[in-house]
């Protein structure tokens, strides 16, 4: 096994794991099924899962004696805003390269990136190879004037980030070891690849919420490079809730996002939290999650995400 990565610490942990009997009634499970894990209550700027992947690739930049981290991101990306509170709280500069045109209006993420100091580098129309090659031009510009930067990959994830969430794994096996299902969204795999490395394959659900081609090659090839060895088990993905695409809003979200406001008094996001909640009540209209089953769901954050996305914004009218 190979030797844990050093972090820097960017929040409070453990983060709570809170019983949602309201919420497990609803679905028709038991009162005591459904616990939700709260990393979207992780310190910085908004929160989400990203700062635990930040602990980890920020002190490998500091190690590298880099002053400026640069990122890559969808527009309204969580990474990249979170990326930019690190840099705020490590004392960082930092350069976002965001996918798309600079907006008429600032919102969400893209409002918080502002006022956290970030610098903007909008790529234009450009696919995730480009958009990472100008990422890279931006590390090489800054590099000629003299100044270190560490590239973030996309979504924050890579080896040593995805140990973010093995130390999240290992909360829970003091929180709830004996649960039976973990639900989580994937986005660039970093996630799941944690929580898989410190649980098993087999209790991990991962959900797609369509930011990348293949998320089982990703996850995979994370889980590959953290055991140094090829890593065979199978894995738990669903991919039915991505809909239309990345940023498109489907009615199962919509009524994952209802169910959850209504009965725990908490907000889902429309990419991520609400794909993987809409994956979990798949789940158990199917009968693989039954009552008697303690079920976790991993709340990652996104909050920010939701006052930038227009479509649901205009569902929250419908009353
Ligand atoms: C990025 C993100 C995810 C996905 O995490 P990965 O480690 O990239 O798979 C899930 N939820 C939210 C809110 C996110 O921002």
């Amino acid at each position: 096994m190979t030797s844990t990565p050093n972090k820097v610490q960017l929040s409070s942990w453990p983060t709570p794991l809170e019983p949602q009997p309201r919420l497990a009634k609803a679905l028709g499970l038991n009162a005591g099924d459904l616990w939700i894990k709260r990393d979207d209550l992780t310190g910085l700027a908004g929160g989400g899962n990203k700062i635990r992947k930040l602990e980890y690739t920020c002190a490998d930049a500091l190690r590298q004696g880099a002053t400026t981290l640069v990122t890559v991101g969808a527009a309204q990306s969580n990474h990249a805003r979170l990326t930019a509170a690190a840099a705020a709280r490590l004392g960082l500069d930092v350069v976002l390269v965001l996918a798309g045109h600079p907006p008429v209006e600032y919102t969400g993420n893209i409002a918080l990136n502002g006022l956290l100091g970030a610098r903007l580098n909008w790529a234009g129309d450009v696919d995730d190879h480009a958009l990472e090659a100008r990422a890279r031009e931006e590390v090489a510009a800054l590099a000629q004037a003299g100044i270190t930067a560490a590239l973030i990959p996309f979504g924050g994830s890579n080896r040593i980030a995805a140990f973010g969430y093995v130390d999240c794994g290992e909360e829970i096996k003091i929180q709830a070891s004996d649960f039976k299902h973990l639900f989580t969204a994937i986005g660039s795999g970093g996630t799941m690849a944690g929580l898989v490395y410190a649980l098993g394959a087999e209790r991990i659900h991962g959900v797609d919420a369509g930011a990348v081609n293949d998320p089982e090659q990703r996850v995979r090839g994370l889980l590959s490079e953290m055991s140094e060895q090829d890593y065979i088990e199978s894995l738990s993905i669903r991919r039915d809730q991505v809909g239309a695409g990345y940023s498109h809003l489907t009615e199962a979200v919509e009524e994952a996002l209802d169910l959850v406001a209504t009965h725990a008094g908490i907000i889902l996001d429309p990419i991520y939290t609400g794909r993987a909640f809409a994956g979990l009540i798949a789940a158990v209209r199917e009968g693989s999650i039954q009552a008697g089953e303690k079920t976790i769901f991993l709340h990652s954050g996104g909050l920010p995400g939701f006052f930038g996305n227009p479509d649901i914004l205009r569902y929250t009218q419908k009353s």
